[in-house]
């Protein structure tokens, strides 16, 4: 019987994260459901994914700490076997405003889980994928890379921007030891990130703005992320997949 993939999703117990685990489940993946603090959201998302005929893992630890991703990938290894699928998803924003009022700690805890989390967990895949003879990562990008959402977040769109250059360098240097890596640039999505802004009502009152007048599903998101993950892209890497009802 052919090996099922094992693919590790940070930040899977909400939003896209979630609706990927599950997306994955259905594809035929083995699943490492990574998560910060809630526990019960996490354990309600594995018993779908179980469900779904998949084996399910949930580790908890804090992406932007080099030791908890450690853990993370250590347990998960131990577990379900080799990482093979990386879904570098864990984001947070911080509060909505401009730079000029934004805190320093603040801007400090984006970079760190934006960047340098997405950075440690890259590092840890691509040593163990190459070990693994090879695998495929996707990074959750935002279209605010190339938006630079002023009066927002710039600070944050900047870490996205800092994701897509990594996904296209990191491709370049891996693409010898057989490992592809993507990333998925989202537009507005229906989760509880906006609530954790400060705006709740953000997804709503921005449809005009889009192209396709709506926010999209995380199950939006989650199809282009299997997508890239799947063999059907066996020849892309080095992408930055917009998925933003055009904007
Ligand atoms: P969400 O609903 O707020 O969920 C965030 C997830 O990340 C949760 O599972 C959370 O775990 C986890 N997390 C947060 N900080 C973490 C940390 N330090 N270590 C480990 N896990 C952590 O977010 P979302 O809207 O689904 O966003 C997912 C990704 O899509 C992010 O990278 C975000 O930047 C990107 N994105 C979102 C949108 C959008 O409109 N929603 C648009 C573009 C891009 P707990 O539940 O345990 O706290």
């Amino acid at each position: 019987m052919e090996r099922r993939p094992v693919t590790l999703v940070t930040g899977g117990s909400r939003g896209i994260g979630a609706a990927t685990c599950l997306r994955l489940a259905a594809e035929g993946h083995d699943v490492v459901l990574g998560y910060a603090r809630d526990e019960k959201s996490a354990e309600a998302v594995a018993e779908r994914v179980r469900a779904a005929g998949a084996r399910c893992l949930t580790v908890r630890g804090d992406t932007s700490r080099e030791d908890e991703v450690e853990r993370l990938f250590d347990v998960a290894a131990a577990e379900l076997g080799p990482v093979t699928g990386l879904v570098n998803n864990a984001g947070v924003t911080g509060p909505l405003g401009r730079l000029v009022d934004a805190r320093t700690e603040d801007l400090r805890r984006v970079v760190e889980v934006n960047l340098l989390g997405y950075l440690l967990c890259c590092r840890r895949a691509a040593r163990d994928m190459a070990a693994a003879g090879g695998g495929a990562m996707v990074n959750v990008s935002s279209a605010a890379a190339t938006l630079g959402s002023p009066g927002e977040y710039v600070h944050y769109a900047a870490t996205k921007a800092g994701v897509d250059a990594l996904t296209v360098g990191l491709s370049k240097e891996l693409g010898p030891d057989g490992i592809r890596v993507n990333a998925v640039a989202p537009g507005v999505i229906e989760t509880d990130m906006h609530a954790a802004m400060g705006d709740p009502d953000r997804p709503a009152r921005t449809a005009g703005a889009t192209p396709l007048g709506r926010p999209g599903q995380p199950g939006e998101i989650a199809g282009a992320i299997a997508w890239l993950l799947s063999p059907d892209a066996s020849f892309t890497t080095g992408a930055v997949l917009r998925v933003s009802g055009g904007r």
